[in-house]
Formats: structure tokens, sequence, C-alpha cells
């Protein structure tokens, strides 16, 4: 079929809205109409190297138009909203974890299917896609049933997008690895949809003390009007002196979401002893260190993918979460057509949006 789609042409784009083509789903995939689609910083971190031409796109939510033969547990006129792809069958997956599939680099990030195909093309030549189980900067998508989360109908697809990489990660890394204690504390430094889930997610688990650091003061107002009981901004101010004010005895959990090595740094001495740190983002510093002497004390460092989730378990208890209030991700979020998709991504760039929306 004939669809619209935001197609790299060269690295860092820009994307330009073109006509491709897209074929039917395989025995075991989907084919969903994208309704919204969130932009992720790992797009953004991916438009600058991934093999073009390209689409991209993996917070995507819609309404399944067709299934494969194999497929179960997706029917046509399910309301989705869909996640990474795992293969399903290695000991990762089997366990319950995959996020980390041990195939997920070629699931998710090789531009094909497992077979080498893709189910994109223009005027004939292959386009690459399948990217994190789905390309969605596009009016429709082919995605494996795997990365396929069937959702209550009455949530609203313009908000779910997002559910599946960005907040589902801030919010999995809290409620799913770190299971903070009620009553215990919890820092997170990098005040955007990320980290702000996560905050959410601390409140949702009785988290006492809720920290927020950040450079940019608007994005620490919202963090408080969110959950968080402290901001610290660390353009103006050493956050260390402020943590140490906060937390005396050191914080339970830190979650860093920048991905910068002088950040982990940080968020590993702000951690009492016994105190575990969570690296969740993609980020600038291809190196973190730290004194070895600072994990002495008990404190361990931790990556986390994708917030550790069985997506079609942990999604539809977040959006049932943000049905009853308790997970209100709408002040994050500001909407552009999906024509203006260079537009938003100049605007996710400059920090100037909590999480970016194209809607269809
Ligand atoms: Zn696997
Ligand atoms: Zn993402």
């Amino acid at each position: 079929m004939r669809i619209t789609a935001a197609v790299l042409d060269q690295a860092k784009g820009p994307f330009t809205l073109q006509e491709i083509d897209l074929a039917d789903p395989g025995p075991d995939e989907v084919l969903v109409r994208v309704d919204s689609v969130g932009i992720c910083g790992t797009d953004l971190e991916f438009a600058t190297f991934f093999d073009t031409p390209a689409v991209l796109g993996h917070e995507g939510s819609g309404v399944v138009e067709q299934v494969g033969d194999r497929v179960t547990g997706v029917a046509v006129g399910d309301h989705v909203t869909m996640s990474f792809a795992s293969c399903g069958s290695c000991p990762t997956c089997l366990g319950g974890h995959p996020a980390y599939c041990h195939r997920f680099d070629a699931v998710n990030f090789s531009g094909r299917r497992p077979d080498g195909t893709s189910a994109l093309s223009r005027d004939g030549e292959t386009v690459n896609g399948h990217f994190l189980g789905q390309s969605s900067f596009a009016s429709h998508v082919v995605a494996p049933a795997r990365a396929v989360v069937p959702i209550d109908k009455q949530a609203d697809l313009r908000v779910v997008a997002p559910f599946g990489c960005g907040f589902g990660t801030g919010a999995g890394a809290v409620l799913n690895v770190l299971r903070p204690p009620v009553g215990s504390s919890l820092v997170v430094f990098g005040a955007g949809a990320v980290g702000v889930a996560a905050i959410m997610a601390a409140r949702v688990g009785g988290c006492a003390t809720i920290a927020a650091v950040d450079v940019n003061a608007d994005k620490l107002d919202t963090a408080r009007l969110l959950g968080a009981t402290h901001g610290v901004h660390s353009a103006t101010e050493d956050p260390r002196d402020l943590l140490r004010a906060i937390a005396p005895y050191g914080f339970d959990f830190a979650i860093d979401t920048t991905g910068r090595e002088d950040v982990l740094r940080t968020a590993v001495e702000s951690l009492g002893p016994l105190g575990r740190a969570a690296v969740v983002g993609v980020g600038p510093s291809e190196q973190m260190s730290f004194d070895w002497r600072s994990i002495l004390n008990g404190r361990t460092v931790t990556g986390i993918i994708g917030g550790d989730s069985l997506p079609q378990v942990f999604l539809p208890r977040l959006i049932d979460l943000h049905a009853a209030g308790r997970f209100p991700v709408d002040r994050l979020l500001t909407h552009f057509p999906f024509e203006q998709i260079n537009e938003a991504v100049a605007a996710v760039r400059a920090g100037a949006v909590g999480k970016a929306v194209l809607t269809f």
C-alpha cells in the first residue's frame, strides 16, 4: 500500500514527507494505522548515523488494520501503543526481560527484519525501517506483534503514544527495577520526559523525598508540579552541596537520564551507603568514570533499557495509572501536526518542549 512517511535521506535530516510503499504484514506482523507518534532523543541520536534512506520513529499509537496469519492476542480494530521489538525465544526474553533480548540490536536497529528484508520501499528501492519495531514517523506501520500492545479504547491515543518508550522508560526504571520502599529517597538528574516520568512513578511508589536536578528552571517547575519535593537548579549552583542538604545521609536511589559523565559521577556520589544509581539515558559521553572508592560502601550502578518492562503487562498498568490521575503526563505534551515534524524536532533539540507528539 502507499503510505505517507517522514523519510530521512541523509544523516541529520531534514525529514521530508514522501509517498512510499509498505508491504503487507507477514504472518507474525500487524498493520497499524498511526494516530500519534512521540519524538524521542533516540530518534535524533540515530538520525545522525542511521543508514539512509530510512524511516525512524518509535513511540507510535494507533489502530490495527490487519493482522498476520499466526498473530494471536491482537485483533483488527484494536487500539494499540507500540514498543520495542524482541525475539521472544532467547534466555532473557523467556526470563521475562525482553528489553535485554540477546538479539535486541538485530531486531530493533538493523533497519530490517531479522531475515534482512524491509517492509518499506520507494520506487522499488529498499527503505530502511523496522526501527525499534516500528518506524512510526509514518501514516502506517508494519510491526511484529510482540511490539504491539492492545490498550483500553477509552485511552487517548494522542497521550499514550510516548508510553512505549520515553514515559515507560522513566516509570519502569522506578517501578520495575529500583522498586523504592515506601518513604525512601530518590534523586533524578534531568527533568525531561523520561526524568519526570520517573518522578511521577516515584510518587506512585511512595517515595518521601523526590529531588529533581536540571539546568532549566522551567523544567524544574514542571517536575515540582508533578511530584518532585525538591528542585535543584544545577546551572547556577553546585548540586552536590544542595543534595547533601536535602538528604544528609545520601539518597537511597539516583537516576541519570542525561548520559553525561560528570552527571553520573555526581549521581553516584549523591547516594548513601547501599544506594543504587541507574543509567537510563543515551547521552553525549562515551565513557563513565568515578572513583572506585565511591562504590565500595555497597553502592551499585546499573544500566536500564526500556524500563526493563514487559510492554504488554506494564504499559496497560501505566495507562490505568494515567486514567486514575496518578501518572499525569498531559502537562508534558506538545502536539504538532505530522507535517511539522522538522519544527517539532527543532523544538525538541532546543529543549523547548517536554515531549513532542506528532499527530495525523
Ligand atoms: Zn530475545
Ligand atoms: Zn525512545
